[in-house]
């Protein structure tokens, strides 16, 4: 048999995960019938058009949407590591590409191992221990953008703005970005966004389903980046 190819984005297999996630925790749990075939139904219809938004081929759509013949937790786990293999890996992120992207930062150390879970990520973030500037890699519209802030403590709960998910004070941080001036801005122009975001970044990956903020930050923040296709 063919291998299929990886063609899941970070965020999409974490949809797909917790989708399927919902649906062995009901049976597990001897849910009503009812609701085990109504999560089993949005899950379908959930992955289907995660299949289509991905360009997914038949045998990439047909192995996503494989979940539908398990019906107990062997088969779920089963599902869920094949999942595992449809994830795209993420750019390796090389000395080379962190110069270019920081070229002020001196001697800048790559994220440790443990920011890259799993070799899929959707974005690259941590704080470099010489300049306590936080550093944050993401690919945004065929671009590898490097965004370079401030990170400070939080003193309360807050919402990781990133993955939406609800932190206790020493797992998040508020993050502060520099904005590109306008054109036709004075000397003097200055403008940050800023927002709390996680702490650990691999915890964040793994949680994110939708990478909007990332999104607006890449478009906000002064940054450099490198055209990747
Ligand atoms: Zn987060």
């Amino acid at each position: 048999m063919d291998t299929i190819q990886p063609f899941l984005a970070n965020h999409h297999y974490n949809i797909a995960r917790r989708q399927v996630d919902k649906i062995a925790q009901a049976v597990k749990h001897a849910a009503d019938r009812k609701v085990i075939e109504a999560l089993r139904t949005q899950a379908e219809l959930d992955l289907a058009a995660l299949a289509a938004e991905s360009g997914a081929d038949d045998a990439q759509k047909r192995e996503l949407l494989s979940f539908r013949g398990a019906a107990e937790a062997e088969a779920f786990a089963a599902y869920k590591e094949r999942l595992k293999q449809l994830r795209l890996p993420a750019m390796p992120l090389t000395d080379g590409l962190l110069k270019k992207l920081f070229p002020k930062a001196k001697k800048l150390k790559l994220p440790q191992a443990d920011v890259q879970p799993g070799g899929s990520l959707t974005y690259w973030g941590w704080t470099d221990t010489a300049t306590s500037k936080y550093h944050l890699v993401y690919g945004h519209n065929g671009r590898l953008i490097g965004m370079m802030g401030t990170f400070s403590a939080a003193k309360s709960h807050h919402v990781c703005a990133i993955c939406k998910t609800p932190q206790a004070p020493d797992a998040i941080g508020f993050l502060s970005i520099v904005c590109k001036p306008p054109a036709q801005a004075s000397a003097d122009y200055f403008k940050a966004v800023g927002n709390y975001i996680c702490l650990d970044a691999a915890a964040c990956n793994s949680q994110l389903t939708e990478p909007d903020y990332l999104d607006y930050l890449a478009e906000q923040a002064n940054t450099k980046w490198i055209d990747i296709g």
